[in-house]
């Protein structure tokens, strides 16, 4: 770290459960983040801001201005352009320390694959059921540990899959790929917008410390966030042995 990085993350040195050595796990380490909507939005300002040394962002939609009441990456004469570039450019402009690699595309389950093994964190930051148990796939393979968000109306989940560890359950073993489960998609569905932000800011919260290795990870419970209420429930999460996407490949690496 040189002297303006000392000054620039002097906040996160200051704290004793973190330091220089956290600091300089984070400055070295790559986020893929999947998705630059309303939780992408917050996850990735906060992970550029702590000093992430390489981001890669991907998003395939554009930016419109129905997005902006809740997505606050971007800005207003972004509309019509690709999320992921609005979001690099927000983040670089932010941090020049972060190398950020802009991904316009809806990311096929084989390039999701790819690009995980490449990562140190993966955050799902995406909002559709396909997505997801893509990503899930592509971290249950890398063995790389998932953060995954979401938010609709008022509620909002957020759980750590640190797929590293042998016994930790999947996004799969929690929520089953039914071809025929209803989505609930933003497109159609009303969200609360500071909601997604305070999942996206969980999100970037459990990645930093996943990577910088610091306190105790949020890995094997599920939180959901019921914001009328203001009131956080926490679920624990377990195995399942049966699972097809966690229970195949660790088989086949045994
Ligand atoms: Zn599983």
């Amino acid at each position: 770290m040189d002297d303006t990085q000392r000054l620039r993350y002097s906040r996160h040195l200051l704290l004793n459960e973190f330091g220089e050595e956290a600091q300089e796990r984070l400055l070295g380490s790559h986020a893929l983040v999947i998705g630059a909507g309303g939780l992408g939005s917050a996850a990735l300002l906060y992970l550029a801001a702590s000093g992430f040394g390489r981001i890669t962002v991907a998003d395939g939609d554009s930016v419109d201005l129905t997005n902006l009441q809740r997505q606050v990456i971007h800005r207003t004469d972004s509309i019509g352009g690709p999320k992921a570039r609005s979001a690099a450019s927000a983040m670089a402009a932010l941090n020049p320390d972060v190398h950020v690699e802009a991904l316009e595309e809806r990311l096929s389950p084989e390039r999701v694959a790819r690009l995980a093994r490449t990562a140190d964190v993966v955050l799902d930051c995406s909002d559709n059921f396909a997505t997801r148990h893509a990503i899930n796939r592509a971290c249950v393979a890398a063995r790389r540990p998932l953060v995954s968000g979401a938010g609709i109306r008022f509620d909002g989940q957020v759980a750590v899959f640190d797929l590293r560890r042998d016994e930790a359950p999947c996004y799969h073993c929690l929520f089953a790929e039914d071809a025929q489960a209803q989505e609930e998609r933003c497109a159609t569905m009303g969200i609360f917008a500071p909601l997604v932000g305070i999942i996206g800011t969980f999100q970037a919260l459990e990645a930093i410390k996943l990577v910088a290795g610091i306190g105790e990870s949020l890995a094997g419970r599920l939180l959901l966030f019921d914001a009328l209420a203001s009131r956080w429930h926490e679920v624990r999460l377990a195995r399942d042995a049966h699972c097809r996407v966690c229970g195949t490949a660790r088989a086949a690496a045994a």
